[in-house]
C-alpha cells in the first residue's frame, strides 16, 4: 500500500514536466494550454495504470516523450490524402474528382492573396463573381447564360425555388430518383416550395400524361437524368421533341437535372452520356449539372440555359446561401480552360483515367505486381482482369474493363489485409473480391504506384 503511494508520489508535478517540455522543440513551439492538457492526460493515464498494479516509467523524460507523441498525433491533419485502388473513378467518399494542374494553379494563385472575385477592374467598381466562368460555360455548351453555385443539389434547389415556388412542377414517376442518400427529387421539390405533380408510372410515361397534368398553376416540367440507375425492358418516356413542343405550346420552362454534365462527346469511350450542349440544343430551357462528376473539376453546380430564366435565379435570396466559394470558382475556371484549350482528356485526371486503354492498364498492373512480387516470400501477387466503374452516380450500366493486382499474404485474411492497407499513414483503399484483395490500377498515378509498392513491401518485411 505504502509502496503504491510512493510510486504515485514519484510522478513529477505538471510544472516540472512543463519545464522539461520547454526543452523539446515540438512542445516548446506549441501553445502552453495544449501542452499542459496533453501532459495531464499522460499523467492521469500513468496514475491509473499504477493504481491497477502496472509498472510504469515515471521519469519526467519518459512522460514528456509520451506527451510529445500524443501531441504530434493529435495535431496531424484529419483530412488526409488517400490512394484510390478501388477503380471507381468518381468515388464520392474519396473526394470525387482530383484536379488538373491548371485548376490547381488557378486555385493556388487565388487562395494566396486578394483577387478580382467581385471586382470589375475596367469600371473600378463592384463586379460579379459568376462573370469569370459564365462566358466559358456558354462557349462550351452553347448556352445563352450560365450560373455557378455550390453543387448540383444547390443548382436544382435554386432553379426550382426561383421558377416554381408555390406552383406546380410536373415530373415523371420513372424519374423520382434518389442520388447519394440525401438528395431525393421529391424532397428537393418539397424544399423548393414547389408542388410535385407525378405523372405516368415507374416504367412508362407518355406525353399525354404530361399534357393532362398541365393546368393554370403549372410552373415547369422537370426532367431528371436517372444517372445512377437504369430501367430496362418494357419502358417508355416521351421524346425530347415531344417534351420541348409541349413546354413551348404552354409557355412553361422545361428544366433538366442532368447530374453528371459531360462537356465532351464521349464517343471515344465505351459509354454514352448526353452532353450539356446536346441537351440545350435539343431545346431544354434550363440544364443543371455537377462540376465534380464527369466534368472533372472542383465541387460546383452549374445552371445553363435561357437568360431570362437565369436572371431570375441570379437575384433569388437563396443565391447567397448557395454561392460558390472563391477557391472552387478558381479551380472551376482552370478546369473549364482545359476544355476550351483542348487539354481536357490529357490533363484532367478523371478524364484521363476514364480514357486509359486496356493495354496500358495491363502494363501498369504488371509493373505494380512486379514491384510487389520482389518483396517478401509471404506476399503473392497476380495480375487479373476486372471491371471498374465510373462512380459518382454516373454511367450506372457501364463497367469499364480494367486490370488489377490480386494480393495475397500467407496467414493474413483478405479482410485483414484490406484493413492494413486502409489504416496506414497513407490510406490505400482497395476492394475485396472473391476473398482476395484487388488493387485496381485505373485510378493510380505514377506516384501512387510507387507508393503502393513500398507500402505493401513493408507488409512483406513485417511478416
Ligand atoms: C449527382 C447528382 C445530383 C447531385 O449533384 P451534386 O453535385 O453532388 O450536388 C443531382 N442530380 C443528379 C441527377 C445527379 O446525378
Amino acid at each position: 500500500m505504502e509502496e503504491l503511494q510512493n510510486r504515485l508520489r514519484a510522478i513529477p508535478a505538471i510544472d516540472r514536466l512543463l519545464t522539461e517540455a520547454g526543452e523539446r522543440e515540438v512542445l516548446a513551439a506549441a501553445p502552453h494550454g495544449l501542452v499542459a492538457r496533453v501532459l495531464r492526460v499522460v499523467v492521469d493515464a500513468v496514475r491509473s495504470d499504477i493504481k491497477n498494479g502496472k509498472l510504469r516509467d515515471t521519469s519526467a523524460a519518459a512522460l514528456v516523450d509520451q506527451a510529445e507523441a500524443m501531441l504530434k498525433k493529435e495535431t496531424e491533419p484529419k483530412l488526409r490524402r488517400a490512394i484510390n485502388a478501388t477503380g471507381v473513378v468518381l468515388h464520392t467518399n474519396l473526394g470525387r474528382a482530383p484536379l488538373s494542374r491548371r485548376a490547381l494553379d488557378r486555385m493556388n494563385e487565388i487562395a494566396a492573396g486578394y483577387s478580382t472575385l467581385e471586382y470589375d477592374t475596367e469600371k473600378g467598381e463592384r463586379g460579379n463573381r459568376h462573370s469569370h466562368v459564365t462566358a466559358r460555360i456558354c462557349e462550351l455548351t452553347g448556352a445563352e447564360d450560365a450560373l455557378v453555385v455550390n453543387n448540383n443539389a444547390a443548382a436544382v434547389l435554386l432553379a426550382l425555388s426561383s421558377l416554381a415556388r408555390g406552383r406546380e412542377v410536373i415530373v415523371s414517376r420513372g424519374q423520382l430518383v434518389e442520388i447519394g442518400g440525401s438528395f431525393r427529387i421529391p424532397e428537393v421539390l418539397e424544399q423548393s416550395g414547389a408542388l410535385m405533380i407525378e405523372v405516368g408510372t415507374t416504367n412508362k410515361t407518355s406525353i399525354r400524361d404530361y399534357e393532362k397534368a398541365i393546368g393554370a398553376n403549372t410552373a415547369a416540367l422537370l426532367k431528371v437524368h436517372t444517372s445512377n440507375y437504369r430501367i430496362v425492358g418494357f419502358t417508355a418516356q416521351p421524346t425530347d421533341e415531344e417534351l420541348v413542343d409541349l413546354a413551348r405550346r404552354h409557355n412553361i420552362p422545361l428544366i433538366e437535372d442532368l447530374g453528371s454534365g459531360a462537356l465532351l462527346p464521349q464517343e471515344a469511350g465505351p459509354w454514352e452520356e448526353p452532353t450539356v450542349k446536346d441537351r440545350l440544343s435539343a431545346g431544354i430551357d434550363v440544364v443543371t449539372f455537377s462540376g465534380d462528376k464527369l466534368l472533372g473539376g472542383a465541387q460546383a453546380g452549374f445552371i445553363a440555359g435561357k437568360k431570362a430564366l437565369l436572371q431570375h435565379m441570379a437575384c433569388h435570396p437563396l443565391m447567397r446561401a448557395v454561392r460558390i466559394d472563391k477557391l472552387s470558382l478558381a479551380a472551376t475556371e482552370g478546369t473549364l480552360l482545359d476544355y476550351m484549350l483542348g487539354t481536357a482528356i490529357k490533363e484532367i485526371p478523371t478524364q484521363r483515367m476514364l480514357h486509359t486503354s486496356l493495354a496500358e492498364l495491363k502494363k501498369r498492373a504488371e509493373r505494380l505486381s512486379g514491384s510487389i512480387g520482389q518483396s517478401g516470400a509471404k506476399l503473392r501477387t497476380e495480375v487479373v482482369p476486372i471491371d471498374s466503374q465510373a462512380g459518382g452516380g454516373t454511367l450506372p450500366a457501364v463497367d469499364f474493363a480494367s486490370f488489377g493486382v490480386r494480393l495475397r499474404m500467407a496467414g493474413v485474411s483478405a479482410s485483414e489485409l484490406e484493413r492494413k492497407l486502409r489504416t496506414g499513414a497513407v490510406p490505400v483503399i482497395a476492394r475485396v473480391q472473391d476473398d482476395s484483395v484487388i488493387l485496381d490500377v485505373r485510378c493510380l498515378t505514377e506516384d501512387d504506384m510507387g507508393e503502393v509498392g513500398k507500402i505493401v513491401a513493408l507488409f512483406g518485411e513485417e511478416a
